[in-house]
């Protein structure tokens, strides 16, 4: 089982929400400081990971209250743990089946089925890829789905730059980026674009925007970040290279909806249908925010004020239908909101044997000569939001092993010489090792259960 934190276990909860991008988790915080006791099922991995979509991006420029801009991860970190400090409770699990048929609603996870009288839907939606063969390795380094946000990174600046779709939003995002960019290539599948005509004249006329005709992106090329593109012409099957130091995919999003298909309104493209300008779903007392209802603004402050709406609407909901149970906070004021551990570098002088997780080339390399327990060595970056959600999660299961196994953490961008000898080229890798020799590799935000059991097979 992933991360659960509970602080008050009601039988059937008033609240349950689902998703924790900015939505979810502002939509818990209006709840918490209700004394709803709302209890949030994070996501896992089925619609990304926990903290939603802005996990995967580096600065956010445009979420208000930060000037200088904030990372994605931190800013999500930061949500989270004002969710956390006014009393919400959290399951770091997807939810894998709903019935809304029957009241109380039930959702079942992995580990529980759980009971609610009213629920939020902030499940998402996820950017859809093109899938070629180095868009892993290059996410966020170079590639990205958001011209919007991401557009006045300063690398893209005075450089040459792509975007791939036809519609409207390709069309938008390439007029877009030509404020930053040198120069922007369109890259189009068929003949024509499916824009709208004042939208595709846009394109057209600018001299800025240089558009390739049923082409398609096979791959990309780069070293830290993508400098190049392979695109395949599609009527003569004539390969070629341009170059570009940003793409941008504009081929659409899926919200994710496939859990509720049968059992909510929903529109054409999967989106949940609510009223207008409103939370309600099809159903009383189930509520949706931010991206899975919205197929048009798609932002984390609409996420976040989509949140703030359902929250307030569930409240009001609950009150009239006479079904919340309000708890009863020990302190009027919580506590201060954790802030998140970083712990120290080893050295010399503070290095210990014994500690369970430990950070940087001295403790490996003393660890993976000396220490005879199996050792997780894990390569992060700063930036980088599955390491974020990936951490926590390896740091209990030591200590569930209760000092069996020993973690150590390497930055691969203060260590890089590390990272190479290791032949590691993304976050987060994780590696087990004992009596130096490589047992596993993981890449990736994974269940507990996985670390736990391939360590427990050196024990
Ligand atoms: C690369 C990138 C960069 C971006 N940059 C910006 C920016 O700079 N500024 C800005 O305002 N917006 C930006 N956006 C858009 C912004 O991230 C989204 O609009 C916002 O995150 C939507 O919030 P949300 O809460 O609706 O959903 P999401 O952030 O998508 O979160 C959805 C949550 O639901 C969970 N989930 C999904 N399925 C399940 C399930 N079955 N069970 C449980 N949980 C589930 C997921 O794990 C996730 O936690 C960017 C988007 C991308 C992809």
């Amino acid at each position: 089982m992933a991360e659960r934190q509970i602080q008050n276990k009601l039988e059937t909860e008033n609240l349950v929400i689902i998703g924790s991008g900015p939505a979810g988790y502002t939509a818990a915080i209006y709840a918490a400081r209700a004394n709803l006791n709302p209890l949030i099922i994070t996501g896992f991995q089925k619609g990304g990971i926990p903290g939603g979509q802005l996990m995967t991006t580096t600065f956010v420029e445009n979420y208000p209250g930060f000037p200088n801009g904030i990372m994605g991860p931190e800013l999500m970190d930061l949500i989270k743990s004002q969710a956390l400090r006014w009393g919400s409770n959290l399951i770091e699990e997807d939810a894998e089946e709903v019935d809304f048929n029957s009241k109380p609603f039930s959702i079942k996870t992995s580990t529980e089925l759980i009971k609610t009288h009213s629920l939020i839907i902030a499940t998402g939606a996820s950017a859809n890829k093109l899938g070629i063969p180095n868009e892993t390795e290059f996410w966020s380094k170079g590639i990205s789905a958001c011209a919007i946000c991401d557009g006045a990174t300063p690398q893209f600046r005075n450089e040459e730059l792509a975007v791939v779709g036809g519609g409207d939003s390709a069309c938008e995002e390439a007029v877009y980026l030509t404020k930053y960019g040198s120069q922007v290539h369109l890259i189009v599948r068929s003949k024509e674009l499916k824009a709208s005509a004042a939208m595709s004249d846009r394109v057209t006329s600018n001299n800025q925007i240089t558009i390739h005709w049923e082409t398609e992106l096979l791959d990309v090329e780069g070293k830290d970040w993508i400098s190049s593109l392979i695109l395949r012409k599609r009527d003569t099957n004539k390969i070629k290279k341009i170059n570009a130091k940003g793409l941008f995919y504009a081929i659409g999003h899926t919200p994710n909806t496939e859990l509720f298909k049968d059992q909510l309104k929903l529109d054409s493209n999967g989106y949940i249908l609510t009223e207008p300008g409103r939370p309600e779903t099809s159903l009383k007392g189930i509520f949706a925010a931010g991206d899975v209802c919205d197929s048009e603004w798609r932002q984390g402050i609409t996420a976040a004020g989509s949140g703030c709406k359902a929250a307030l609407a569930a409240e009001r909901w609950l009150t009239l239908e006479n079904l919340s149970c309000l708890i009863k906070r020990e302190e009027v004021e919580p506590k201060e909101a954790k802030s998140f551990d970083e712990s120290e570098i080893s050295t010399k002088e503070n290095f210990q044997d014994d500690a369970l997780w430990q950070k940087g080339s001295y403790a490996l390399r003393k660890l993976y000569h000396e220490s005879k327990l199996p050792l997780l060595v894990v390569y992060t970056s700063p930036n980088c939001g599955p390491c974020h959600v990936l951490k926590p999660q390896l740091k209990r299961v030591l200590t569930e092993l209760e000092g069996k196994a020993l973690g150590i953490e390497i930055d691969i961008e203060k260590e890089e010489d590390i990272a190479k000898q290791a032949n590691v080229n993304g976050t987060p890798t994780i590696q087990l090792f004992k009596s130096k020799k490589l047992y596993y590799q993981w890449k990736g935000v994974k269940q507990r259960s996985e670390f736990k059991n391939e360590i427990n097979k050196l024990l």
